[in-house]
């Protein structure tokens, strides 16, 4: 089978693989239909670094049909489409009991890492009967794709980290993939509004269409200042921090009401040194936490994604197949305001469908009664917003 492979520290390669199968009795093989490229990956191939041993299969992201099943595998069955959660866990382990599967002591974040991954024709999933979920018929590929590990790194790093509530104000900062998700996800919470502040005008222009209340230009000088006037300068009951750099983590120190939570998603970027006690937090309690994904909400995510309250296909907007991989990695790597938010990639070669250089237009959609009032809100909070920005 065909497979994408560190050839070399800082090098990957399309290579030929022996097919993988069955090793455990808890595990499943599955066919790829489609795999997807996460930028932080990539960024340290870019670097000439490699976190992964020559010879690995990269990938977390995967969605295909079963193909083979250990004996122990119970819910599932060849021919089912499935989604695999990007973490695997034994359920059995402290860490598991409780609930944090991450940490599983036999499993964990390793699919793409530890094991072979999902940037192959066909994959190896541990504790399939735990790491995999099945596809509903409504949910297309690329929901189901954006269900492995994006959306729930949203929803569980970012809203729940956050401990996000009904009505409260929320900044989240960044404009990439996990800021992308964290918008669609927050229309399942609905707090009072949200403003989203971050470096690229693409990214926050797709922000606005997938409901940010509000965009504001990070590199502008005065954007603290700005968001503060925003939350009548008693700033943010929750600050969901997706950047993770220097400037953003000052950002949230700023930003961050009195009694408010600060999530700092996959906290994990080097260099970052500040001190948490400002002048401004000298008087304050403030919740400072991060987290990564535990794969947890995916059932429920799966559920809300049935039912037209998320749309997570909205995140893929650039697809390839396997023989066009280098101009996949090009674009998400790319400093250009067309590049991907998520791209879906096909092992096999079934022609580009892709959007080209253009990004996804997104369409202005109801989703039910709970998207209607959710635009509702934003509607109202727009000419507040303009107010406030000019007094
Ligand atoms: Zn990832
Ligand atoms: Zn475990």
């Amino acid at each position: 089978m065909k497979a994408l492979v560190v050839e070399s520290p800082g090098r990957l390669g399309l290579t030929e693989r022996p097919m993988p199968r069955v090793q455990g009795s808890r595990d499943a093989v599955i066919r790829i239909i489609a795999s997807s490229l996460c930028e932080a990956d990539l960024q340290s191939f870019r670097r000439g670094e490699s976190p992964l041993p020559v010879g690995r299969v990269i990938g977390h992201e995967g969605v295909g049909i079963v193909d083979e099943v250990g004996s122990l595998v119970t819910r599932f069955r060849p021919g089912d489409r499935v989604l695999a959660s990007s973490v695997t866990s034994c359920g059995e382990c402290d860490p598991c009991r409780w609930g944090k599967y991450s940490a599983c002591e036999n499993g964990g974040r390793q699919i793409g890492i530890e094991i072979d991954g999902c940037q192959a024709e066909f994959v190896r999933i541990p504790y399939a009967d735990r790491a995999l979920h099945l596809v509903p018929p409504e949910l297309s590929d690329d929901a189901a794709l954006m269900l492995c590990e994006l959306t729930p790194t949203a929803y569980e790093a970012g809203i729940i980290t956050g401990n996000l509530q009904h009505g409260d104000s929320l900044a989240i900062l960044g404009a990439g993939a996990v800021a992308q998700a964290t918008v669609l996800v927050t229309r399942l919470c609905s707090p009072a509004y949200f403003v989203l502040a971050g470096r690229s005008s693409t990214g926050l222009s797709t922000a606005r269409s997938l409901g940010a209340s509000l965009t504001l230009d990070s590199r502008k000088r005065d954007v603290a200042s700005q968001l503060l006037k925003l939350s009548g300068e008693a700033g943010y009951k929750v600050v969901i921090d997706t950047e993770c750099s220097p400037e953003s983590v000052a950002l949230t120190h700023r930003i961050v009401a009195e009694h408010g939570t600060v999530a700092a998603v996959q906290l994990h970027a080097e260099g970052i040194a500040c001190s948490v006690l400002g002048d401004r937090d000298r008087k304050r309690t403030v919740d400072y936490r991060c987290g990564v994904t535990n794969g947890g909400t995916i059932a429920a995510l799966i559920q809300a994604a049935q039912t037209k309250r998320i749309e997570p296909e909205l995140l893929v907007t650039h697809r390839y197949s396997f023989d066009r991989l280098d101009e996949a990695f090009r674009s998400v790597l790319a400093d250009s305001p067309s590049k991907p938010i998520k791209v879906s990639i096909s092992p096999r070669s079934t022609g580009y469908q892709g959007f080209g250089a253009t990004l996804k237009a997104f369409p202005a959609r109801s989703t039910g009664d709970e998207h209607r009032f959710y635009k509702g809100q934003i509607r109202s909070f727009q000419p507040m917003a303009a107010e406030l920005l000019r007094g």
